[in-house]
């Protein structure tokens, strides 16, 4: 194994005077790992060295990486047409992605507005909820009700309904369009004070906006399909448009190809992105159901959705988002999520005997280790030990997580979880 730094080649060295890294403070961060080529489950490093990647690029390589099929139906889409604009030109690859999406998502969510990352889509979910009022000539329903642990992006009017704390809302104060943010009702006692709440600002909401199943960024905390249905049910009782955000959820990372399916409820808009295209190319949607859409449908431009990127519903990310649908259908992608859930259950389970673990939970292809806490020193230490076993593994706050792509094999899970066993071992008894 080489010395960290002896063979790191000329574009890093270079580029890192000039590259501005996501969520890091750059003068104190570990310099990030230069990777060469990927495949399968793995990454090759530039010095060779192979990782079995953990983390499958922020949840969206689900497939893992280069798969034939999409490989081959984002060259094909390249050969004929790379991309062309969405406002007055149609092509092949959006139309169909957007038929196929609408066939798959539960009831009538069957109105497809594509955007080119899971924020803008929130923010697109946030300008529909608010304006479907506005078209129904009912005033003052601007604001969106979501929960604490949240995380639905970092532009500004997703910061706003992002954790309070988490999302930076003291540190934007007076910026921020204020929202309001409640607990997740898992018990009854909250589920009584948010129906309080909602009555209180019932006339000023416009929606109720929630990461169905799992609160991925904000920690990886889960909650139960019965806080999915209470939403459902106080929306419906105050008029509230319900939005669910399946960025992180959405193909099957739960267990189910989107939470929505498995919780039985049909939530009036929901948003797509990180595993949309397997992975590929940046592609995330807004989907809506007919009545959404029916307020905005009508003779007046006035009343028309006021969006559109100048890369919506890039050809060349429609067409690995329809391979990657096609993946589903065609390879056991669910079958693979119950075995990989059952497994990360087994192989983790000896972390809960650990001193300083939490809680250690499972929900489909999500093993997640919760630490008491992870002071900045400590990440570092467990980054570098992670490295060392030949595994790309990204803790944050305190969170130790594994969301391997869905193809990975029983070893190389294996290796995963006994990674995160000893190496959590040994840093936490500190040797
Ligand atoms: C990642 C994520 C977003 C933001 O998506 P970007 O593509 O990073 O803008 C929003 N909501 C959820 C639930 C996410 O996991």
């Amino acid at each position: 194994m080489s010395a960290p730094g002896s063979s790191e080649p000329g574009w890093l060295k270079n580029g890192l005077d000039h590259v501005w890294l996501p969520y890091a403070q750059m003068k104190t961060a570990a310099p990030p790992v230069p990777v060469a080529s990927s495949q399968g489950v793995r990454l090759t490093l530039s010095d060779g060295r192979v990782l079995i990647d953990g983390v499958a690029s922020w949840w969206t390589a689900c497939h893992g990486y280069n798969h034939p099929h999409i490989a081959e139906a984002v060259r094909a889409q390249l050969a004929r047409m790379p991309h062309v604009m969405m406002g007055g030109l149609a092509h092949e690859q959006a139309y169909r992605l957007a038929s196929r999406l609408a066939a798959l998502l539960p009831g009538d969510l069957e109105r497809v507005f594509f955007t080119e990352s899971g924020s803008v889509s929130v923010e697109v979910a946030m300008k529909m909820a608010v304006q479907f009022w506005m078209n129904r000539g009912v005033p003052g329903r601007t604001k969106i009700l979501s929960f604490r642990g949240g995380y639905h992006g970092d532009t500004f009017a997703t910061m706003a309904v992002c954790d309070p704390q988490e999302g930076m809302h003291a540190k934007f104060a007076g910026v921020l369009a204020p929202q309001i943010i409640a607990d997740l009702p898992r018990a009854d006692a909250e589920l009584t004070a948010l129906r309080a709440l909602v009555e209180a600002h019932a006339h000023e909401l416009a929606a109720i906006l929630v990461e169905p199943r799992v609160q991925g960024a904000g920690g990886m905390v889960f909650h139960g399909d019965d806080v999915l249905r209470h939403l459902r049910q106080l929306a419906d009782d105050y008029g509230l448009l319900l939005i669910f955000d399946e960025i992180f959820t959405g193909f099957g990372r739960t267990g189910a190809l989107f939470a929505c399916t498995d919780a039985g409820v049909t939530p009036d808009i929901v948003t797509l992105s990180k595993a949309l295209t397997g992975g590929t190319s940046p592609l995330a949607a807004t989907v809506a159901r007919r009545h959404v859409f029916e307020a905005f449908w009508s003779d007046d431009p006035d009343r028309a959705l006021m969006h559109g990127p100048t890369f919506m519903g890039h050809a060349l990310a429609c067409a690995a988002a329809n391979a990657s649908l096609d993946l589903f259908e065609t390879e056991p992608r669910m079958a693979q999520v119950a075995r990989i859930a059952a497994r990360l259950e087994e192989g983790l389970a000896p972390c809960r005997a650990l001193a300083g673990v939490r809680d250690v939970r499972v929900m489909g292809a999500i093993g997640v280790v919760e630490l008491e806490a992870l002071p900045q020193g400590l990440q570092k230490t467990l980054q570098a030990a992670f490295l060392e076993k030949g595994v790309w593994i990204r803790p944050f706050r305190n969170i130790v997580y594994l969301t391997p792509a869905f193809v990975i094999g029983d070893g190389e899970l294996d290796q995963l979880t006994g990674a995160v066993v000893d190496v959590l071992d040994k840093a936490l008894r500190g040797a």
